[in-house]
């Protein structure tokens, strides 16, 4: 690992009197993804900031829930909020994908945060012997587009990149509307948390819209009567401690069987947390079955763009959207 010079943040006022922010800084909270990335000397940040004591702050540590939606700050730790009864109940989404994820090691020390943001699994992109990764390198080029791309996505690719987004919580922050709060220094913002990565197209070195020295203080997520009815389906080439293969956020407020609205973001196939509009248009006004379901992941997977070794992962992603669509249906709520 290279030196690196290391700052505490202790107050929220802190962040916005940081100085000199670039992209030669770092943010740490639980470092589940910071410090495996430095130790392959993928990540090389010259100073790194530690987040942790901003845990103890409600607006970064808390969980809150009213009856306008539920408020969860950025520094809760994953288990946390997986296992938070309110949650479990009320947004079984959120806490599948969540338990879904990682290790349970993992998920005590990873914070929410940090989670959104974790970098590719690309192998290509943790491997420094291999040149080829604009990501890593840009403009020195590709080499899973040619290479073996199993694991890759085949939604929202470019000439210049592949890689598959890795998370699973992000996912149901797209299906249920989320809002991102984000502090920097240069004041505050809210964004809908779909705007906050991006696609790879001509500059796969961008992952999100966050500015220099920005960080998510929380999330927002907003009641409605779609979020009990929700759940999380992954797909993966072993029970535990792996990333999607395909996964499906499915959340529905259905009027017996028919649906008045739909909300689904799928993982594993796609370079962001994808949200299948197409398909939630096509399952609108319709009684929901397992021909409607099918037709809706038709729609989802219209553009998919399969490469070499990944062509499964078109029939696999639509399975498992349908999958998913069925099982929420005959949720009992
Ligand atoms: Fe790098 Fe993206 Fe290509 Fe992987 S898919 S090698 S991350 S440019």
């Amino acid at each position: 690992m290279r030196p690196f010079s290391y700052q505490r943040l202790l107050h929220p006022r802190d962040v916005a009197a940081l100085q000199h922010v670039s992209s030669r800084d770092a943010y740490i909270a639980g470092g589940t993804t910071l410090l495996d990335l430095m130790k392959l000397d993928v990540m090389r940040p010259e100073r790194v900031i530690d987040l942790d004591a901003l845990s103890q702050n409600p607006d970064f540590g808390g969980i809150e829930v009213a009856d306008s939606g539920l408020y969860l700050g950025a520094l809760v730790r994953m288990a946390d909020a997986a296992d938070h009864e309110h949650i479990r109940g009320n947004y079984p989404v959120i806490s599948q994908a969540l338990n879904l994820a990682a290790s349970q090691q993992i998920r005590n020390m990873a914070s929410l945060g940090g989670n959104v943001l974790q970098r590719t699994r690309c192998p290509y992109f943790r491997d420094t012997s291999w040149h080829a990764c604009n990501k890593r390198t840009p403009g020195s080029g590709c080499a899973a587009i040619g290479g073996f791309n199993r694991m890759h996505a085949v939604l929202g690719t470019s000439d210049n990149c592949i890689a598959t987004y890795p998370g699973d919580f992000a996912q149901a922050l797209v299906a249920l509307d989320a809002d991102v709060f984000i502090i920097g220094p240069h004041g505050s913002r809210t964004i809908k948390f779909a705007q906050l990565h991006t696609q790879p197209a001509d500059e796969p070195e961008i992952e999100t819209t966050l500015g220099p020295g920005e960080l998510i203080g929380a999330f927002r997520i907003p009641a409605g009567p779609w979020t009990r009815r929700s759940a999380y389906v992954k797909v993966r080439d072993r029970e535990s401690y792996e990333f999607a293969m395909a996964s499906a956020a499915v959340a529905l407020h259905l009027d017996g069987d028919v649906v008045n609205e739909a909300r689904i973001a799928l993982g594993g196939v796609a370079t962001v947390p994808w949200r299948a509009r197409e398909a939630e248009t096509r399952l609108a006004g319709k009684q929901l079955d397992e021909a409607v379901a099918l037709d809706a992941a038709a729609a989802a997977f219209a553009d998919a763009r399969p490469y070499e070794h990944n062509g499964f992962k078109v029939q696999l992603g639509k399975a498992t959207l349908v999958r998913s669509l069925l099982q929420v249906k005959v949720m009992e709520i």
